[in-house]
Protein backbone atom coordinates (compact mmCIF):
# COMPACT_ATOMS: atom_id res chain seq x y z
CA UNK A 1 0.00 0.00 0.00
CA UNK A 2 1.28 3.47 -0.77
CA UNK A 3 -0.56 6.54 0.92
CA UNK A 4 -0.11 9.69 -1.39
CA UNK A 5 -1.02 13.10 -0.02
CA UNK A 6 -1.72 15.88 -2.37
CA UNK A 7 -1.73 19.73 -1.09
CA UNK A 8 -3.72 22.51 -2.13
CA UNK A 9 -2.11 23.59 -4.83
CA UNK A 10 -2.27 19.84 -6.66
CA UNK A 11 -5.83 19.77 -6.13
CA UNK A 12 -6.75 23.67 -6.62
CA UNK A 13 -8.72 23.26 -10.20
CA UNK A 14 -9.55 20.37 -12.69
CA UNK A 15 -6.65 20.91 -14.26
CA UNK A 16 -4.84 20.05 -11.05
CA UNK A 17 -7.20 17.10 -10.31
CA UNK A 18 -6.10 15.47 -13.52
CA UNK A 19 -2.34 15.49 -13.19
CA UNK A 20 -3.36 14.23 -9.44
CA UNK A 21 -5.80 11.28 -11.57
CA UNK A 22 -2.45 10.21 -13.91
CA UNK A 23 0.16 10.10 -10.91
CA UNK A 24 -2.59 8.02 -9.35
CA UNK A 25 -3.52 5.67 -12.33
CA UNK A 26 0.65 4.91 -12.41
CA UNK A 27 1.09 3.87 -9.57
CA UNK A 28 -2.45 1.87 -9.18
CA UNK A 29 -0.26 -1.36 -8.81
CA UNK A 30 0.80 -0.47 -5.71
CA UNK A 31 -2.73 0.13 -4.17
CA UNK A 32 -2.37 3.76 -3.61
CA UNK A 33 -4.65 5.40 -0.84
CA UNK A 34 -4.98 9.50 -1.03
CA UNK A 35 -5.09 12.24 1.77
CA UNK A 36 -6.20 15.16 -0.09
CA UNK A 37 -6.05 18.84 1.19
CA UNK A 38 -8.92 21.38 0.42
CA UNK A 39 -8.54 23.98 -2.89
CA UNK A 40 -6.38 25.98 -2.45
CA UNK A 41 -7.45 29.22 -0.84
CA UNK A 42 -10.94 27.85 0.61
CA UNK A 43 -9.04 26.90 4.28
CA UNK A 44 -7.98 30.75 4.20
CA UNK A 45 -11.76 31.74 3.17
CA UNK A 46 -13.49 29.84 5.84
CA UNK A 47 -11.46 31.01 8.86
CA UNK A 48 -11.71 34.50 7.23
CA UNK A 49 -15.42 33.76 7.23
CA UNK A 50 -15.56 32.83 10.88
CA UNK A 51 -13.70 35.64 12.07
CA UNK A 52 -15.88 38.19 10.35
CA UNK A 53 -19.11 36.72 11.27
CA UNK A 54 -17.75 36.73 14.48
CA UNK A 55 -16.54 40.54 14.60
CA UNK A 56 -18.99 41.81 12.83
CA UNK A 57 -21.91 39.74 13.31
CA UNK A 58 -22.63 38.88 9.23
CA UNK A 59 -22.27 35.89 8.22
CA UNK A 60 -21.01 35.58 4.90
CA UNK A 61 -20.77 32.30 3.19
CA UNK A 62 -20.34 33.88 -0.43
CA UNK A 63 -16.82 33.98 -0.85
CA UNK A 64 -15.96 30.48 -0.06
CA UNK A 65 -19.31 29.14 -2.17
CA UNK A 66 -17.81 30.65 -4.85
CA UNK A 67 -14.86 29.01 -5.41
CA UNK A 68 -16.24 25.98 -4.51
CA UNK A 69 -19.19 26.52 -6.85
CA UNK A 70 -16.54 27.22 -9.52
CA UNK A 71 -13.94 24.17 -8.77
CA UNK A 72 -17.54 22.05 -9.19
CA UNK A 73 -17.90 23.61 -12.68
CA UNK A 74 -14.47 23.67 -13.42
CA UNK A 75 -14.17 19.83 -12.92
CA UNK A 76 -17.58 18.93 -14.34
CA UNK A 77 -19.42 17.55 -11.16
CA UNK A 78 -23.09 18.17 -10.51
CA UNK A 79 -23.32 21.57 -9.27
CA UNK A 80 -25.45 20.86 -5.99
CA UNK A 81 -23.50 17.53 -4.75
CA UNK A 82 -22.07 19.51 -2.20
CA UNK A 83 -25.23 21.95 -1.27
CA UNK A 84 -25.71 19.88 2.37
CA UNK A 85 -21.93 20.98 2.72
CA UNK A 86 -22.47 24.90 1.83
CA UNK A 87 -26.10 24.73 4.02
CA UNK A 88 -24.02 23.25 6.95
CA UNK A 89 -21.79 26.14 6.59
CA UNK A 90 -24.01 28.73 6.28
CA UNK A 91 -26.00 27.51 9.64
CA UNK A 92 -22.52 27.53 10.93
CA UNK A 93 -21.73 30.63 10.11
CA UNK A 94 -25.23 32.49 11.33
CA UNK A 95 -24.46 30.10 14.67
CA UNK A 96 -21.03 32.57 15.15
CA UNK A 97 -22.69 35.83 13.72
CA UNK A 98 -25.61 35.19 16.73
CA UNK A 99 -22.90 34.62 19.32
CA UNK A 100 -20.27 37.09 18.25
CA UNK A 101 -17.91 34.82 18.90
CA UNK A 102 -15.41 32.25 16.71
CA UNK A 103 -13.87 29.63 19.37
CA UNK A 104 -11.07 27.44 18.36
CA UNK A 105 -14.25 24.96 18.67
CA UNK A 106 -16.15 26.40 16.02
CA UNK A 107 -12.94 27.38 13.58
CA UNK A 108 -12.27 23.77 13.49
CA UNK A 109 -15.55 22.90 12.60
CA UNK A 110 -15.46 25.62 9.97
CA UNK A 111 -12.19 24.93 8.67
CA UNK A 112 -12.67 21.33 8.03
CA UNK A 113 -15.01 21.55 5.48
CA UNK A 114 -12.35 22.31 3.01
CA UNK A 115 -10.83 18.81 2.53
CA UNK A 116 -14.27 17.01 3.54
CA UNK A 117 -15.68 18.77 -0.10
CA UNK A 118 -12.79 18.84 -1.96
CA UNK A 119 -12.14 14.96 -1.32
CA UNK A 120 -15.66 14.41 -2.68
CA UNK A 121 -14.97 16.38 -5.55
CA UNK A 122 -11.95 14.30 -6.46
CA UNK A 123 -13.59 11.51 -5.81
CA UNK A 124 -16.51 11.97 -8.63
CA UNK A 125 -13.74 13.41 -11.11
CA UNK A 126 -12.02 10.43 -10.54
CA UNK A 127 -14.69 8.12 -11.06
CA UNK A 128 -16.36 10.15 -13.94
CA UNK A 129 -12.92 9.33 -15.41
CA UNK A 130 -12.54 5.85 -15.10
CA UNK A 131 -10.35 5.55 -11.48
CA UNK A 132 -13.60 3.84 -9.06
CA UNK A 133 -13.05 5.82 -6.08
CA UNK A 134 -14.39 6.79 -3.05
CA UNK A 135 -14.19 10.03 -0.82
CA UNK A 136 -14.14 9.05 3.24
CA UNK A 137 -13.67 11.51 6.49
CA UNK A 138 -10.90 10.74 8.01
CA UNK A 139 -12.88 10.21 11.47
CA UNK A 140 -14.66 7.70 9.36
CA UNK A 141 -11.30 5.55 9.31
CA UNK A 142 -10.40 5.40 12.86
CA UNK A 143 -8.41 9.05 12.59
CA UNK A 144 -10.12 10.00 16.13
CA UNK A 145 -8.10 12.93 18.08
CA UNK A 146 -8.38 14.42 21.46
CA UNK A 147 -9.48 17.80 22.09
CA UNK A 148 -6.84 20.14 21.34
CA UNK A 149 -9.10 22.12 18.73
CA UNK A 150 -6.59 23.84 16.47
CA UNK A 151 -3.69 21.09 17.01
CA UNK A 152 -5.35 18.38 17.56
CA UNK A 153 -3.06 14.96 17.63
CA UNK A 154 -5.06 11.17 17.03
CA UNK A 155 -5.15 9.19 20.55
CA UNK A 156 -2.75 6.23 21.45
CA UNK A 157 -3.60 3.45 19.72
CA UNK A 158 -4.95 4.62 16.80
CA UNK A 159 -3.34 3.15 13.81
CA UNK A 160 -4.95 -0.27 15.41
CA UNK A 161 -8.74 1.35 15.04
CA UNK A 162 -7.59 2.71 11.53
CA UNK A 163 -6.26 -0.56 9.90
CA UNK A 164 -9.80 -2.14 11.37
CA UNK A 165 -11.94 1.29 9.96
CA UNK A 166 -9.90 0.88 6.47
CA UNK A 167 -10.82 -2.76 6.23
CA UNK A 168 -14.53 -2.62 7.05
CA UNK A 169 -15.07 0.43 5.44
CA UNK A 170 -13.01 0.70 2.16
CA UNK A 171 -13.77 -1.82 -0.43
CA UNK A 172 -10.76 -3.56 -2.67
CA UNK A 173 -11.62 -2.45 -6.34
CA UNK A 174 -12.01 1.36 -4.65
CA UNK A 175 -9.26 3.95 -4.20
CA UNK A 176 -9.98 5.74 -1.09
CA UNK A 177 -10.00 9.73 -1.27
CA UNK A 178 -9.11 10.24 2.43
CA UNK A 179 -9.53 13.83 3.98
CA UNK A 180 -6.40 15.64 5.54
CA UNK A 181 -6.22 18.43 8.42
CA UNK A 182 -9.71 16.71 10.00
CA UNK A 183 -10.34 14.92 12.91
CA UNK A 184 -12.92 13.96 15.85
CA UNK A 185 -13.05 13.75 18.97
CA UNK A 186 -14.44 10.58 20.87
CA UNK A 187 -17.35 13.02 22.43
CA UNK A 188 -18.04 13.97 17.95
CA UNK A 189 -16.75 17.34 18.06
CA UNK A 190 -14.77 18.01 14.80
CA UNK A 191 -10.94 18.85 15.46
CA UNK A 192 -8.54 19.85 12.97
CA UNK A 193 -4.64 19.14 13.00
CA UNK A 194 -3.22 22.97 12.22
CA UNK A 195 -2.60 24.76 9.21
CA UNK A 196 -0.84 22.77 6.45
CA UNK A 197 -1.56 19.20 8.48
CA UNK A 198 -2.52 17.16 6.15
CA UNK A 199 0.94 15.97 5.33
CA UNK A 200 0.46 14.92 8.84
CA UNK A 201 -2.62 13.25 8.51
CA UNK A 202 -0.99 11.19 5.93
CA UNK A 203 1.71 10.35 7.69
CA UNK A 204 -0.48 8.62 10.11
CA UNK A 205 -2.76 6.56 7.69
CA UNK A 206 0.85 5.55 6.60
CA UNK A 207 1.73 4.21 9.86
CA UNK A 208 -2.33 2.91 10.42
CA UNK A 209 -2.19 1.16 7.52
CA UNK A 210 1.65 0.37 7.53
CA UNK A 211 2.13 1.89 4.06
CA UNK A 212 5.37 0.68 2.03
CA UNK A 213 6.26 4.59 1.69
CA UNK A 214 4.28 7.93 1.94
CA UNK A 215 4.76 10.71 -0.64
CA UNK A 216 3.65 14.12 -0.33
CA UNK A 217 2.96 15.98 -3.55
CA UNK A 218 3.74 19.30 -3.51
CA UNK A 219 4.32 22.12 -5.98
CA UNK A 220 8.24 22.30 -5.48
CA UNK A 221 10.93 19.27 -6.39
CA UNK A 222 11.35 17.87 -3.69
CA UNK A 223 12.61 19.65 -0.48
CA UNK A 224 14.95 22.48 -1.86
CA UNK A 225 18.11 23.63 -0.51
CA UNK A 226 16.73 26.82 0.54
CA UNK A 227 13.07 28.29 0.26
CA UNK A 228 12.66 28.36 -3.74
CA UNK A 229 10.73 31.92 -3.87
CA UNK A 230 13.30 33.90 -2.36
CA UNK A 231 16.47 31.66 -4.07
CA UNK A 232 16.24 31.40 -7.90
CA UNK A 233 18.47 28.76 -8.01
CA UNK A 234 17.28 26.61 -4.70
CA UNK A 235 18.70 22.99 -5.86
CA UNK A 236 16.61 19.87 -4.96
CA UNK A 237 17.90 17.43 -2.59
CA UNK A 238 18.11 13.88 -3.15
CA UNK A 239 18.08 12.27 0.12
CA UNK A 240 17.88 13.16 3.60
CA UNK A 241 17.83 11.85 7.06
CA UNK A 242 14.69 12.19 9.04
CA UNK A 243 16.57 14.16 11.81
CA UNK A 244 17.74 16.99 9.35
CA UNK A 245 14.19 16.64 7.56
CA UNK A 246 12.46 17.38 11.33
CA UNK A 247 15.01 20.51 11.88
CA UNK A 248 13.85 22.17 8.83
CA UNK A 249 10.23 21.43 9.34
CA UNK A 250 10.79 23.06 12.41
CA UNK A 251 12.67 25.76 11.22
CA UNK A 252 10.49 27.09 8.85
CA UNK A 253 11.37 24.34 6.02
CA UNK A 254 7.93 25.27 4.06
CA UNK A 255 8.00 21.71 2.69
CA UNK A 256 6.62 19.84 5.19
CA UNK A 257 4.48 20.51 8.39
CA UNK A 258 6.71 20.29 11.14
CA UNK A 259 4.44 17.13 12.79
CA UNK A 260 4.86 15.03 9.78
CA UNK A 261 7.73 13.07 10.30
CA UNK A 262 6.74 11.15 13.77
CA UNK A 263 4.56 8.85 12.59
CA UNK A 264 7.21 7.87 9.81
CA UNK A 265 9.61 7.68 11.98
CA UNK A 266 8.08 5.75 14.50
CA UNK A 267 7.46 3.06 12.13
CA UNK A 268 10.53 3.68 9.85
CA UNK A 269 8.49 4.45 6.98
CA UNK A 270 10.41 6.81 4.16
CA UNK A 271 8.13 9.84 3.11
CA UNK A 272 9.12 10.97 -0.77
CA UNK A 273 8.34 14.40 -1.75
CA UNK A 274 7.16 14.74 -4.89
CA UNK A 275 6.06 17.48 -7.50
CA UNK A 276 2.32 17.62 -9.21
CA UNK A 277 3.80 19.15 -11.76
CA UNK A 278 6.65 17.19 -13.06
CA UNK A 279 6.22 14.18 -11.27
CA UNK A 280 8.75 12.79 -13.24
CA UNK A 281 11.50 14.77 -11.29
CA UNK A 282 12.76 12.22 -8.39
CA UNK A 283 12.35 14.87 -5.59
CA UNK A 284 13.59 14.23 -2.06
CA UNK A 285 13.33 10.91 -0.28
CA UNK A 286 13.39 10.78 3.30
CA UNK A 287 14.76 7.52 5.37
CA UNK A 288 16.44 6.78 8.68
CA UNK A 289 19.19 7.08 7.24
CA UNK A 290 19.12 9.73 4.74
CA UNK A 291 21.94 9.31 2.70
CA UNK A 292 25.19 11.35 1.12
CA UNK A 293 24.51 14.55 -0.97
CA UNK A 294 28.13 14.93 -1.40
CA UNK A 295 27.29 18.21 0.27
CA UNK A 296 28.37 19.15 3.23
CA UNK A 297 25.31 21.37 4.16
CA UNK A 298 21.31 19.85 3.52
CA UNK A 299 19.71 22.94 3.23
CA UNK A 300 18.90 26.47 5.13
CA UNK A 301 15.76 27.59 6.65
CA UNK A 302 14.03 30.15 8.49
CA UNK A 303 11.16 31.35 10.68
CA UNK A 304 10.44 34.41 10.96
CA UNK A 305 8.06 36.79 13.33
CA UNK A 306 10.36 35.32 16.40
CA UNK A 307 10.37 37.66 19.30
CA UNK A 308 12.97 37.41 22.09
CA UNK A 309 12.38 37.38 26.02
CA UNK A 310 15.55 38.33 28.08
CA UNK A 311 15.59 38.15 31.73
CA UNK A 312 18.47 40.16 33.62
CA UNK A 313 18.89 39.42 37.11
CA UNK A 314 21.31 39.09 39.83
CA UNK A 315 19.12 36.68 41.34
CA UNK A 316 20.63 34.23 38.48
CA UNK A 317 24.14 34.54 40.01
CA UNK A 318 24.72 30.71 41.58
CA UNK A 319 21.26 29.73 42.13
CA UNK A 320 20.24 26.17 41.20
CA UNK A 321 16.41 26.24 40.58
CA UNK A 322 16.61 29.57 38.73
CA UNK A 323 15.69 28.38 35.28
CA UNK A 324 13.09 26.22 36.62
CA UNK A 325 11.40 28.67 38.02
CA UNK A 326 11.31 30.65 35.08
CA UNK A 327 10.53 27.81 32.51
CA UNK A 328 7.46 27.05 35.03
CA UNK A 329 5.83 30.44 34.10
CA UNK A 330 6.46 29.57 30.49
CA UNK A 331 5.56 26.45 30.33
CA UNK A 332 1.80 27.73 32.17
CA UNK A 333 1.62 30.54 29.74
CA UNK A 334 1.96 28.06 26.79
CA UNK A 335 4.89 29.78 25.39
CA UNK A 336 6.82 27.37 23.29
CA UNK A 337 10.84 28.39 23.64
CA UNK A 338 13.33 27.54 21.11
CA UNK A 339 16.51 29.18 21.23
CA UNK A 340 17.99 29.93 24.46
CA UNK A 341 21.32 31.96 25.64
CA UNK A 342 22.31 32.64 28.92
CA UNK A 343 25.40 34.55 30.82
CA UNK A 344 25.72 34.57 34.26
CA UNK A 345 23.23 37.66 34.93
CA UNK A 346 20.79 37.15 32.07
CA UNK A 347 18.95 34.55 29.87
CA UNK A 348 17.35 35.32 26.21
CA UNK A 349 14.88 33.08 24.82
CA UNK A 350 13.00 32.81 21.84
CA UNK A 351 9.89 32.19 20.82
CA UNK A 352 7.13 32.89 18.18
CA UNK A 353 5.25 35.93 18.60
CA UNK A 354 2.19 35.39 20.41
CA UNK A 355 -0.55 37.89 21.02
CA UNK A 356 -0.15 37.18 24.95
CA UNK A 357 3.43 38.34 25.03
CA UNK A 358 3.07 41.32 27.05
CA UNK A 359 1.22 39.23 29.91
CA UNK A 360 3.84 36.79 30.06
CA UNK A 361 6.64 39.79 30.49
CA UNK A 362 4.33 40.64 33.66
CA UNK A 363 4.51 37.12 35.02
CA UNK A 364 8.29 37.21 34.23
CA UNK A 365 8.86 40.32 35.70
CA UNK A 366 8.67 38.84 39.31
CA UNK A 367 12.29 37.42 38.14
CA UNK A 368 14.18 40.51 37.20
CA UNK A 369 14.36 43.17 34.44
CA UNK A 370 12.34 42.02 31.64
CA UNK A 371 12.85 42.79 27.97
CA UNK A 372 10.71 41.84 24.66
CA UNK A 373 12.21 42.13 21.10
CA UNK A 374 10.26 41.13 18.01
CA UNK A 375 10.37 40.97 14.60
CA UNK A 376 13.19 38.82 14.55
CA UNK A 377 14.00 35.01 12.50
CA UNK A 378 15.96 32.02 13.52
CA UNK A 379 18.10 30.76 10.15
CA UNK A 380 19.20 27.67 10.57
CA UNK A 381 21.33 25.86 8.82
CA UNK A 382 21.31 21.59 8.29
CA UNK A 383 23.45 19.29 7.56
CA UNK A 384 24.42 15.75 8.45
CA UNK A 385 27.36 16.90 10.96
CA UNK A 386 27.38 20.61 10.86
CA UNK A 387 29.17 20.54 14.51
CA UNK A 388 32.01 18.44 13.15
CA UNK A 389 32.77 20.96 10.09
CA UNK A 390 35.78 23.11 10.62
CA UNK A 391 35.44 26.70 9.43
CA UNK A 392 31.57 26.24 8.93
CA UNK A 393 30.96 29.29 11.25
CA UNK A 394 34.00 30.84 9.72
CA UNK A 395 32.05 30.60 6.64
CA UNK A 396 28.63 31.57 7.71
CA UNK A 397 29.29 34.66 9.51
CA UNK A 398 31.53 35.83 6.99
CA UNK A 399 28.64 36.19 4.29
CA UNK A 400 26.74 37.55 6.62
CA UNK A 401 28.94 40.29 7.86
CA UNK A 402 29.62 41.05 4.19
CA UNK A 403 25.93 41.12 3.33
CA UNK A 404 25.48 43.69 6.50
CA UNK A 405 23.07 41.14 8.81
CA UNK A 406 23.60 41.48 12.43
CA UNK A 407 23.73 37.90 14.20
CA UNK A 408 22.03 38.26 17.72
CA UNK A 409 22.06 34.75 18.95
CA UNK A 410 23.83 31.97 18.15
CA UNK A 411 23.24 28.37 19.02
CA UNK A 412 25.23 25.24 17.83
CA UNK A 413 25.89 21.51 19.46
CA UNK A 414 22.62 21.03 20.73
CA UNK A 415 22.86 18.43 18.31
CA UNK A 416 25.01 17.70 15.07
CA UNK A 417 23.05 18.47 12.46
CA UNK A 418 21.78 21.76 13.42
CA UNK A 419 23.70 25.84 13.31
CA UNK A 420 20.72 28.09 14.47
CA UNK A 421 21.21 31.93 14.78
CA UNK A 422 18.96 35.24 15.19
CA UNK A 423 18.68 37.98 12.36
CA UNK A 424 16.12 40.70 11.81
CA UNK A 425 13.05 39.52 9.96
CA UNK A 426 13.95 42.75 7.66
CA UNK A 427 17.26 40.99 7.03
CA UNK A 428 15.88 38.35 5.31
CA UNK A 429 16.53 39.01 2.24
CA UNK A 430 19.64 39.87 2.41
CA UNK A 431 20.93 36.98 4.34
CA UNK A 432 19.52 33.76 2.83
CA UNK A 433 21.01 34.81 -0.62
CA UNK A 434 24.44 35.46 0.66
CA UNK A 435 24.01 31.91 2.72
CA UNK A 436 23.02 30.10 -0.14
CA UNK A 437 25.69 31.60 -2.60
CA UNK A 438 28.43 31.06 0.58
CA UNK A 439 27.46 27.23 1.41
CA UNK A 440 26.33 25.49 -2.18
CA UNK A 441 28.33 28.09 -4.17
N1 LIG B 1 -6.18 22.92 4.20
C1 LIG B 1 -5.39 23.07 5.40
C2 LIG B 1 -4.64 24.39 5.36
O1 LIG B 1 -4.71 25.12 4.40
C3 LIG B 1 -4.49 21.91 5.64
C4 LIG B 1 -3.46 21.63 4.57
O2 LIG B 1 -3.55 22.14 3.46
O3 LIG B 1 -2.52 20.88 4.84
O4 LIG B 1 -3.97 24.71 6.31
MG1 LIG C 1 1.27 21.99 2.62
Amino acid sequence: MLVMKFGGTSVKDATQIHKVLEITRGRIKRKPVLVCSAHKGITDKLIQAGHKAAQTGVPDAGPILDQQRSVLKDAGCDPHMLDAYFREIEDLLRGISLVREASKRSIDYLSGFGERMSCRVIADYFTRHGLKSEAFDAFDLGYITDENFGSARPLPGYEVKMAEEFGRRVGKDVTAIITGFVGKTSNGELTTVGRNGSDFTATCFAAGLSAEECEIWTDTDGVMTADPSLIKDARSIPVMSFAEASELAYYGGRVLHPSTLLPAIKRNIPVRVLNTNRPEHPGTVITESGGDNGLPITSIAYKEGQAVITIESTMMLGQPGFLAKVFDVLGRDGVDIDMISTSEVSVSMTCPELPNLNVVVKHLEQFGRVSLVTDKTIVCVVGKNVREQKGLGAKVFTALRDSDVNVEMISQGANKINLSFLIDDAAIPRAIPALHKALFG
